[in-house]
């Protein structure tokens, strides 16, 4: 049993599968804390969510999205820059 860091309530995660949050995770609202230790409510291995960018489910975190830029087809630009 392990106490939610968000709700304060109790919930229960085996860690014994799950592995330590990492530093990246510190204010996320997924953490969990089970004798001392942090663990995430989602993941059952925190250090793999970062690898490839920021965690999906991370909530503290702003993400920014690429609300600029317009999405263009290729085959459409490509015949585009033939016609000249
Ligand atoms: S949801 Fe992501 S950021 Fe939050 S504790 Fe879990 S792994 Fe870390």
């Amino acid at each position: 049993m392990g106490v939610h860091a968000t709700t304060g309530k109790e919930i229960s995660i085996d860690v014994s599968i799950r592995k330590p949050v990492v530093d990246s995770c510190k204010g996320c609202a997924n953490l969990v804390e089970v004798d001392g230790t942090s663990y995430c409510a989602v993941y059952q291995d925190p250090k793999l969510r970062w690898v490839f960018g920021t965690c999906p489910m991370a909530t503290h975190v702003e993400r920014k999205w690429d609300e600029g830029k317009k999405k263009i087809n290729p085959l459409k630009a490509s015949k585009r820059a033939a016609r000249g």
